[in-house]
């Protein structure tokens, strides 16, 4: 899976007929400066990473000025935010919001359809609003999403009457861009109502399935594998695949006396690459251990086994592995050659990561 970041996922918006603010990408302050000059007004700088709640992290700054926008541009640029170092910011035109809300199709895991799912409460997390204030309607994957139904959700969702026929023109073309790129989930949050009246897409999410946009756009390729990371303040740095096991493998650190530094979850298809950099953004923490729990489905363990050793040549911290599942041992052979504790048990490999945390 990969995650397009914000000025790309806008852009795809963009095309289908989604109104997006005004603004371009900047590398630098002077970029930030002559974007913001040309808007004409105050303006959100933002940190270009794939990872949301970048907001509370810190990663989205306004400016009144276009000597301002440069300044917090360069704040910005060459900081973390969530682990992610940020090389590029969107400066856009500030949005006079009125009300934040959500839209999102999302391809549900367990059934694999998609699922419109909308709400008034948008612009914090969609995890803490509380369940009945989300509209939720599974989607016919062979009939594509239908205006009615689009409509329905919004209602359910409470968004205002004179409002719902623009609703529905968001949700339709975000199911225009499903369906036309094999997205896992296309997000508007917030799509801000507007002083004005209108809608606008504040931030958007749209993670694509690897393979397909790698093949139809390998533009997208380089710069969006994904991970999440959550900082949670320990010295054991923990790297997994799927959130339920990253969430299990933190509580079995726990269990065994150790103190986790974070949660990273490297998701489905956990290339070399993308595993490489996990554990270089989890490194950046201050970590004594890294701790890396993988179970291969799709994800094959000499893929991860790579990864791996190619972090190693940036990376002295110590690094306890356990890897199971497809290509185990050819993973388990390469990491051996190049002297990783690699333990096909995962309690043996929580006690021996929390061991030399414990020094
Ligand atoms: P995220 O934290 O990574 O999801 O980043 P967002 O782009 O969603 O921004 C977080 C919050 O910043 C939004 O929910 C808004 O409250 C606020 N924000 C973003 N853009 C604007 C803007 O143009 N004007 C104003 N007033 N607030 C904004
Ligand atoms: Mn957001």
């Amino acid at each position: 899976m990969i995650r397009l970041l914000e000025y790309q996922a806008k852009g795809l918006l963009r095309e289908v007929g989604i109104k997006v603010p005004e603004g371009g990408v900047a590398r630098t302050g002077e970029e930030a400066s002559r974007i913001a000059e040309q808007i004409g007004g105050p303006v959100v700088v933002k940190a270009q990473v794939p990872v949301g709640g970048r907001g509370k992290a810190g990663g989205v700054l306004f400016a009144d000025t276009p000597e301002e926008a440069r300044e917090v541009a360069r704040d910005l640029l060459g900081s973390k935010i969530k682990g992610e170092i940020v090389d590029k910011v969107l400066v856009e035109e500030r949005l006079n919001i009125e009300e934040e809300w959500y839209a999102a199709i999302s391809l549900d895991r367990s059934e694999r359809i998609p699922i419109v799912l909308a709400s008034r409460e948008g612009g914090v997390d969609i995890e803490e609003v509380p369940d009945e204030k989300i509209a939720r309607r599974y989607v016919d994957p062979f009939l594509g999403m239908r205006p009615f139904e689009a409509r329905l959700v919004a209602k359910d969702a409470g968004i205002p009457r004179e409002y719902l026929r623009d609703f529905e023109s968001v949700l339709t073309a975000m199911y225009e861009v499903f369906d036309g790129y094999d997205a896992h989930l296309v997000e508007i949050n917030p799509l801000v109502l507007t002083k004005e009246g209108e809608l606008v897409a504040a931030d958007a999410v749209v993670n694509l399935d690897q393979d397909a946009a790698v093949m139809r756009h390998p533009e997208f390729a380089e710069e969006t594998e994904d991970f999440h990371l959550v900082e949670l303040g320990g010295d054991v740095g923990i790297i997994a695949n799927g959130a339920g096991l990253t969430m299990a493998t933190v509580d079995l650190v726990k269990e065994f006396g150790g103190e986790p530094a974070n949660f990273l979850d490297v998701g489905g298809g956990a290339y070399p690459s993308l595993i490489r950099r996990a554990i270089l953004a989890v490194d950046d923490l201050g970590v004594s251990v890294i701790l890396i729990n993988i179970f291969g489905g799709i994800t094959r363990c000499d893929d991860v086994a790579k990864g791996i050793v190619r972090a190693m040549e940036d990376v002295d911290t110590p690094m306890v592995v356990r890897l199971v599942g497809t290509n185990e041992e050819e993973g388990h052979a390469i990491l051996k050659e190049h002297g990783i504790d690699v333990f096909e048990d995962l309690e043996e490999a929580v006690k021996r990561a929390v061991e030399i945390a414990q020094g």
